[in-house]
């Protein structure tokens, strides 16, 4: 079975919680807080594989979690981090964001993408040592790592697209012309999944040619096979259109080709307009009576295409076709790669009502999907950026809050990693 298409679930892996511990030795009356960091936790990070050709692994396993990290100790021990999770994809796999379909990458560089981070280790208590309090019996548990539900598509990565009803002999050309084996036989649907080739025409050039299933008519409307696979030309710089010129089962070639550019143009306007050359397939058979190649030629001229006699059978012809494909692939653009279109929702920002408030003796921990994000905007090393933080915070009603439960001046306030001292 040929997947090219689902839905996962991938979570960063947990931070782990900083530690609370007190330096304790033999004749050392009472020693600081020593209590250690907690490990980030692991990212998960999408890697393109090409050994893959399907996205049939994920069908049975649908989570992704990488590690989580591991809690400080004492003694200034940091948790290790987290294991990050590498997950395999075939090269030309497109990432989507499951809620709202925009594309977060395009997995056909070869780079790695990390689509989960993991969440940040919490600090231990030595960080909370300050004159004024000497015994921090707090330190911060460590947050949780992104999750998201993304949509992993495979759109093949290749040139040149063969198109054509079933057995005109596609998979045949294919495996003449390149180190390609895919599987021939004489009925219908015997590809039931794309196949690349790569074909070496001369030295230096080269190019990688897909055999697309069958199609047939009525697929762009989901009427059969082939409709699920018309995505996967969806990147080829041109189309092969094999027709088998024979008539040899008893379809009438003019026919054929307009069948198939209607479905091309049903499916996608954008994919009618491919350049397209036509490889008139399956000579060998003609009867000497037939005008079958004539009334072919004609047609695809006049709708602008050339056309090309071979027999993927015999081989005839079909080193020149190739020549041709090559010379033409020269001279258009290279094969699409998709542009990251998700931007992260401005919805999830929170607000400063919902910051959350604790308090430990006189440290003040604010903690809020609102602060993280305005801390991302903030340099802190800028004089002037504090000012406008410091002024934003009390324009947010968060110094009231303190107030009311009761901050003094010269209490620390906690936020993230950054400190410091409350003056009213
Ligand atoms: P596909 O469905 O388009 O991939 O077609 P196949 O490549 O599987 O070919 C279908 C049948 O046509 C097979 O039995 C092939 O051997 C046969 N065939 C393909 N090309 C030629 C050709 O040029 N001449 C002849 N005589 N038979 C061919
Ligand atoms: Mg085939």
């Amino acid at each position: 079975m040929f997947v090219d298409k689902v839905r996962i679930t991938v979570i960063g892996g947990r931070g782990g919680d900083g530690a609370v511990a007190f330096h304790r030795e033999k004749y050392v009356a009472s020693g600081g807080p020593d209590g250690g960091d907690g490990g980030h936790g692991g990212s998960v990070i999408l890697r393109v594989s090409d050994h893959m050709t399907t996205l049939l692994d994920f069908r049975y396993k649908r989570k992704y979690q990488a590690g989580a990290g591991v809690n400080g100790q004492g003694r200034n021990m940091a948790g290790k981090r987290g294991e990050p999770l590498v997950i395999q994809v075939p090269r030309g796999t497109v990432v989507r964001d499951a809620q709202t379909n925009q594309i977060i990458v395009d997995m056909s560089t070869g780079e790695d993408f990390v689509i989960a981070k993991g969440g940040r280790g919490g600090w231990g208590n030595s960080h909370y040592a300050t004159a004024t309090r000497q015994i921090p019996r707090f330190a911060k548990s460590g947050r949780a790592g992104e999750e998201r539900d993304i949509i992993l598509e495979l759109k093949l990565l290749a040139d040149v697209g063969l198109v054509g009803f079933p057995n005109v002999g596609k998979s045949t050309l294919l495996s003449v012309t390149s180190n390609a084996r895919p599987k021939i036989a004489n009925y219908h649907f015997t590809t039931l999944f794309p196949n690349l080739g790569v074909i070496y025409v001369d030295e230096g050039v080269s190019f990688v040619m897909a055999d697309i299933p069958g199609i047939i008519e009525g697929a762009a409307d989901g009427a059969g096979l082939g409709h699920d696979f018309l995505r996967h030309i969806d990147r080829c710089r041109l189309l092969v259109h094999v027709i088998d010129v024979s008539g040899s089962e008893g379809r009438d070639p003019v026919e054929d080709f307009d069948a198939i550019c209607e479905e091309l143009k049903n499916y996608s306007v954008d994919l009618s307009n491919r350049p397209m050359i036509v490889a008139a397939n399956k000579i060998d058979l003609m009867m000497p009576e037939s005008d079958n190649l004539e009334r072919l030629r004609a047609r695809v001229e006049e709708a602008g295409c050339e056309l090309y006699e071979i027999s993927a059978g015999t081989t005839q012809g079909t080193k020149n076709l190739m020549r041709v494909v090559a010379q033409r692939l020269s001279t258009l653009p290279p094969v699409t790669i998709y542009e990251p279109e998700y931007v992260a929702p401005v919805a999830a920002a929170g607000t400063p009502e919902e910051l959350e408030i604790d308090h430990y003796g006189n440290t003040w921990m604010i903690t809020g999907k609102w602060l993280e994000n305005l801390i991302l905007d903030i340099n802190f090393d800028d004089y002037e950026a504090r000012n406008h933080f410091d002024l934003i915070l009390r324009r947010s009603g968060l110094f009231k809050r303190l107030e009311e439960m009761g901050i003094q001046d010269g209490d620390t306030v906690d936020i993230y990693d950054f400190q410091f001292e409350y003056q009213r």
